[in-house]
C-alpha cells in the first residue's frame, strides 16, 4: 500500500465514526423509502443510520409510474397524475377511479428524501461502493467499502456487495441460494422512450395510454405507452417483454415509424431507456425472515418487482413501512418479507412461460384481458387484490389454451 494511501486510511478511519445502528447499502428507491421511513416512524432518535451509495451521478436516472388510490409518500413528488388510462379496445368509461395513475421523477424524488434525511444529525452519509460484508457475531455486522470498515446491527442490501472474487453472475447466484434450475424463468421488460415536446398540440393531457399494441408485433410482444404531460409534451415509450433486451436502434425506428403515422412535428428533449428484470426468482417463499436475520435484502433483490409487469416502487414503500413497524418492536423481532400470495404467484409464472415460449401470443392475451375487463379491475388484479371469483371471471374470458399449456409445462416439465 503506497504510504499517501495508508495516510487516508488512518484519516478517514479516525474522522468516522466506526458503528451505526443500521446500514442501508444503496440509496436509490428501496434504500432511500427504508431510510424515509425509520426517520418518520422515530427509529433514528437516539440511534443512528448510515447510507452507503456509490453512484456520485446519481441524478434523473429513472421515472417511476405507479397506480393508487392516493398518492404514497408525498404528493410534492409527483409530477403528473391521471384519472384516466385510455382503453384503445373497448368504448366504456376510461376513468380509473377509485386509482390514479401516478408519475415521479426519480430526482425529485432522491432529492427530496435526501434533504429530509440531511436534517438528521443521526444520518451519515457516504459516497463508496461496499466490496463485503461479514457477519461477526449474532448481532453484529461489519461492512467494508474502500479504505473503510464498521460495524453495524442491521445491515440493508439493495445492491450485492461488489467483491473482487466474485463475478456480479457469481454473486447474484449465490444470493439466489445456489439456484438448481439450470433454466431460470427470466425476461426482460425493455423500453425506449422519447420525451418530445410538439410544434402542435397533439395530446390530451388528461388520458394516458398503458399497452397499445397497434405495433407490428414481429413474433415478439411489443406494445407503446404514452404519457402526455402536456398537449404539446410526452413520452412515447416502446417495451417489449422477451427474453433478450430490445435492440434500440429497432425501438428508435418503431417510435419514429408511430410518429411519423400521427404526422406528429416534434424535437426530443431525452431519450429514455432500460431494462427491467421479469422473473419469480427473486419471490419470497417465506412471510418472515429467521428470527436472527439482521442481513436484509430490500428493493428488487427482496421480490419488491411484480414478475409480471416490473412494477415495484410502491411495493418498495409498503415494505419499508412493514419494516420499520417491525424493528419498532421490543424483545425477540420477526420482521417481514415481500411473500406475495401462492396463486398469484403461479398466475405471473405462467404468463412469464408463455411470454418466453410463445411471445407472439402475448398481443392477443393483453388485448382481450383490455377488451373483456374493466381497467379498475385489472389494476385490482395486478395488485392482487382480488378475489378468486374476479380473478375465475379475469380469466374465463382470456385464451384459455395457452394458460392450461402453460399450467402442465409448470407441473411436468420445469
Ligand atoms: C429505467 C427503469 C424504469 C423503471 N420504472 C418503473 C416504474 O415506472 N414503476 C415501478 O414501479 N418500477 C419501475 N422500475 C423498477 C424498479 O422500481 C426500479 O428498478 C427501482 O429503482 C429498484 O429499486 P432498488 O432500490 O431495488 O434498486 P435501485 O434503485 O437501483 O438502488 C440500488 C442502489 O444501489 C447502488 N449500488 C449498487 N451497488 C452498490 C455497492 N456495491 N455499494 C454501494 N451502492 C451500490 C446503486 O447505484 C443504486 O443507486 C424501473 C426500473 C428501471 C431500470
Amino acid at each position: 500500500m503506497f504510504i499517501s494511501q495508508l495516510i487516508f486510511k488512518l484519516l478517514v478511519q479516525n474522522s468516522y465514526p466506526s458503528f451505526y445502528n443500521y446500514t442501508i447499502v444503496g440509496a436509490g428507491a428501496s434504500g432511500l423509502w427504508l431510510a424515509n421511513s425509520m426517520l418518520k416512524h422515530g427509529l433514528l432518535n437516539g440511534k443512528t443510520l448510515c447510507i452507503i451509495e456509490n453512484d456520485t451521478e446519481k441524478f434523473n436516472d429513472r421515472t417511476w409510474c405507479y397506480w393508487a388510490k392516493s398518492p404514497i409518500g408525498y404528493q410534492e413528488i409527483i409530477s403528473k397524475e391521471w384519472e384516466i388510462i385510455k382503453n384503445i379496445y373497448q368504448k366504456i368509461n376510461p376513468q380509473i377511479f377509485p386509482y390514479k395513475y401516478y408519475h415521479v421523477k426519480s430526482n425529485d424524488f432522491y432529492k427530496h428524501i435526501k434533504t429530509r434525511l440531511k436534517k438528521n444529525p443521526n444520518v451519515f452519509w457516504k459516497n463508496d461502493t461496499v466490496n463485503d460484508i461479514d457477519q461477526i457475531t449474532d448481532k453484529k455486522i461489519s461492512i467494508k467499502a474502500g479504505y473503510e470498515s464498521w460495524e453495524s446491527n442491521y445491515v440493508f442490501l439493495s445492491a450485492l456487495p461488489l467483491s473482487n472474487k466474485t463475478t456480479e453472475q457469481q454473486r447474484l447466484t449465490h444470493y439466489l441460494g445456489k439456484q438448481e434450475e439450470e433454466k431460470p424463468l427470466f425476461l426482460w421488460q425493455s423500453f425506449v422512450g422519447y420525451r418530445i415536446k410538439t410544434t402542435k398540440p397533439s395530446f390530451n393531457p388528461l388520458e394516458m395510454t398503458m399497452m397499445d399494441f397497434n405495433t407490428p408485433q414481429n413474433q415478439f410482444t411489443q406494445f407503446f405507452y404514452e404519457l402526455p404531460f402536456s398537449e404539446d409534451e410526452a413520452l412515447i415509450e416502446f417495451t417489449r417483454f422477451g427474453t433478450q433486451v430490445l435492440d434500440y436502434n429497432y425501438a428508435i425506428e418503431q417510435i419514429n415509424e408511430r410518429l411519423k403515422a400521427k404526422n406528429i412535428d416534434y424535437e426530443i428533449l431525452e431519450i429514455e431507456k432500460g431494462a427491467i428484470p421479469m422473473t419469480p426468482q427473486f419471490d419470497q417463499q417465506k412471510n418472515n425472515l429467521p428470527h436472527n436475520q439482521n442481513i436484509i435484502y430490500i428493493g428488487a433483490l427482496a421480490g419488491a418487482l411484480k414478475p409480471s409487469t416490473g412494477y415495484g416502487f410502491k411495493r418498495m414503500y409498503h415494505y419499508a413501512e412493514n419494516l420499520t413497524q417491525a424493528l419498532k418492536q421490543t424483545g425477540t423481532i420477526t420482521l417481514p418479507t415481500m411473500k406475495r400470495k401462492l396463486r398469484f404467484r403461479l398466475y405471473d409464472i405462467l404468463l412469464l412461460q408463455i411470454l418466453r415460449d410463445a411471445p407472439f401470443l402475448g398481443k392477443e392475451i393483453f388485448v382481450s384481458l383490455f377488451k373483456k375487463q374493466p381497467v379498475p379491475l385489472i389494476l385490482k388484479f395486478l395488485d392482487e387484490e382480488t378475489t378468486i371469483f374476479e380473478e375465475v371471471s379475469i380469466f374465463s374470458k382470456l385464451p384459455l389454451s395457452p394458460f392450461i399449456k402453460s399450467l402442465f409445462k409448470y407441473f411436468f416439465n420445469r
